[in-house]
Parts: structure tokens; C-alpha cells; sequence
């Protein structure tokens, strides 16, 4: 029979997770013809996240957990799922009951025909967020889309059910600096969406201040586009032929009055505006650098502490 692998990165998740796997298994057993094994990641969690993950797999042989050593954040988490999944298919979900399992029998018939290679989420609205964070979000899309070839799609979650081929390639990108809305358009194959409603988060706080969107979001950028690279030397182009057109003035000036040595304020003007933009270029350029520092240190993305469960599969 073949097997369903579900992903569920957990971090400080302890109110949440036994509603998830009540839920989700309650539609799990309605799939025909198919295993399930559920992956729950302990991202690190301080609170009791892990202890009710035991005691699920004590109940349950099919639920596995893998406990990494420290928070490494969603993303990390969720490729130490991926590395571990046996399924023929895979899914990744969050623990919050925000990517409704209802949906999973849909998305397994969509990849199962053969048609499409995964199926993904989308939401189509922002109901219940602060509009101001809401605003920003459609702005990024609209942004990293016009400076990336990678198709990042608006509102697509991470919820989605993959092929065992297209997990595969996802786990031959072993980058460092993840950012998996991008990942999962970059390997390509063919993409179903399936549009829902914004459903709010079952128990627990979001992970996500506005902060940590705004570094994920300009991480983003930097991951899949080199665009901001070409500011810099657009902006020298354009900078050179204005100093080209002031050149000529000042000479012509020269010649037919003469005595043109004035205007030293708006010297001053010029010369911190250029320093500005200098500046500016060279925090752009850093910020590759710093990327690419870490990426060549080649670090692991993950690191597990324990393992366990999956009594079902394994013995
Ligand atoms: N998560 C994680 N590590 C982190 C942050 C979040 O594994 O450092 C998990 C979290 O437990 C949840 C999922 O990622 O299952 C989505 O997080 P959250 O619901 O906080 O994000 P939001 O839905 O608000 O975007
Ligand atoms: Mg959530």
C-alpha cells in the first residue's frame, strides 16, 4: 500500500497539536487506499510540545516526531521533515489548524491521477490579520515578483502535498538561507492550487511579529532575485551622466562670465546625498555577502537531538 508522509514543524505548539492530530486523523481515515504516517518536528519547542507528541506516538504507531536540538526555525524544521519522510507522497502542514484537513483527500486525488506532480494552498483572503501587515504582504508579492523570475504566488501557504519525485528535488536544494515559497516554484513540475479561505490559527500565538515577516521578506528577496545588485550600478550610470551635463555647464559658465567658484552649500548637499547612496549600495552589496558567508560555511540546516515513534513502519 502506499504511504502518506504529513509534516507538521511544531514550535511551542502544546495547545495545539493534539486538536491537529485528532482532526487530521479523523480525515486521514476517510482516505482510500492509502498509509499514513504523521511527522511532528519539535522545533525546539519550551513548552510541553514534545511530551504530547510522545504521547501521541504511545497511542498512535503511525505518528513519528523528530526533536531538533534548538529552534531553527520554521523552515529548518520543515526540510528535517522532508528528509525524513518515507511516503510515497508528502504533505506539509502547520500544527495550528490553519491549513484545514479537510482538503487533504482532495489534494491526494489531484497528485495521485498523475496529472499534477503537487498540490498546493492558496488563501484568497487576509480576513482577520492587521491590514497594515496585510498591506505589506501584497506589496512584497508584488515586489520580489517584478524582481524574480521564480514565481512567488500571493497567499500561497506551505500547506501542500507533494509527489515523492518532487520531494526529491526539493531536497537537492540543500541551501542554507531557505525560503520554501520560492523552493517549491523553483524545482518546478506541475503545480495545482487550490484556493481557501483564511482560517484563523485553532490555539497558541502566531510565531511571526512584524519583524521577523519584514527580515523573512527581504531574505526572500535576497535568496531569489540579484536584482538589487543591478540598483548599484544603475544608479552610478545615472549619477556619472548628471556630473557629465554639470561638467559642461560649469565650463560654458566659465568661459562666457567667468568667476563661477559659489555655491558651496549645496556642495555640501550634493556630496551627503552621494554619500548617502554610496552607502546604501555598499549595505546591498554586504548583504549577498553576508548570505553568501554563511552559505559557504556549509553548515547543517538542522540538527536532530532525539528521534522516535513510527512503531507501525519500523518494527
Ligand atoms: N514554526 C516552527 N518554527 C518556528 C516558527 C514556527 O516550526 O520557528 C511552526 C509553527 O509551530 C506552526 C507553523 O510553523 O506549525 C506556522 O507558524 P505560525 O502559525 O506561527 O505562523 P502563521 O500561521 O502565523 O504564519
Ligand atoms: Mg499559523
Amino acid at each position: 500500500m502506499e504511504l502518506l508522509s504529513i509534516i507538521v514543524p511544531c514550535f511551542n505548539e502544546e495547545a495545539a497539536v493534539e486538536t491537529f492530530y485528532t482532526h487530521t486523523s479523523a480525515v486521514c481515515e476517510t482516505l482510500p487506499e492509502i498509509r499514513v504516517e504523521y511527522i511532528f518536528v519539535d522545533d525546539g519547542s519550551r513548552d510541553g510540545t514534545l511530551s504530547v507528541v510522545k504521547k501521541l506516538a504511545e497511542r498512535d504507531g503511525a505518528v513519528r516526531w523528530l526533536a531538533l536540538s534548538r529552534n531553527f526555525g520554521k523552515e529548518g524544521a520543515m526540510f528535517a521533515g522532508l528528509e525524513h519522510a518515507k511516503g510515497d507522497y508528502v504533505a506539509v502542514m502547520d500544527a495550528d489548524l490553519q491549513d484545514p484537513p479537510d482538503l487533504l483527500p482532495e489534494l491526494l486525488e489531484t497528485v495521485r491521477s498523475g496529472e499534477y506532480d503537487c498540490a498546493a494552498v492558496r488563501r484568497v483572503d487576509r480576513k482577520g490579520e492587521p491590514p497594515i501587515r496585510s498591506w505589506f504582504a501584497r506589496q512584497f508579492y508584488k515586489v520580489i515578483n517584478k524582481m524574480s523570475k521564480t514565481e512567488i504566488v500571493d497567499g500561497a501557504r506551505d500547506f501542500r502535498l507533494m509527489s515523492r519525485q518532487m520531494t526529491d528535488a526539493i531536497l537537492r536544494l540543500t541551501e542554507y538561507n531557505r525560503f520554501s515559497k520560492g523552493i517549491f516554484s523553483w524545482v518546478g513540475f506541475r503545480t495545482k492550487w487550490v484556493e481557501t479561505e483564511n482560517i484563523e490559527r485553532s490555539a497558541g500565538e502566531s510565531k511571526w511579529s512584524f519583524f521577523k515577516l519584514l527580515v523573512y521578506a527581504l531574505d526572500g528577496i535576497i535568496a531569489f532575485s540579484t536584482a538589487p545588485l543591478a540598483i548599484a550600478s544603475v544608479l552610478g550610470l545615472v549619477f556619472c551622466a548628471i556630473a557629465f551635463v554639470a561638467i559642461v555647464f560649469v565650463i560654458v559658465r566659465q568661459l562666457l562670465w567667468g568667476g563661477s567658484a559659489f555655491g558651496w552649500p549645496s556642495l555640501v548637499c550634493i556630496i551627503l546625498f552621494l554619500a548617502g547612496i554610496q552607502l546604501f549600495c555598499i549595505g546591498i552589496v554586504g548583504q549577498y555577502l553576508a548570505k553568501t558567508y554563511l552559505e559557504v560555511k556549509g553548515r547543517p540546516i538542522y540538527l536532530l537531538r532525539e528521534s522516535g515513534g513510527g512503531d507501525n513502519h519500523e518494527k
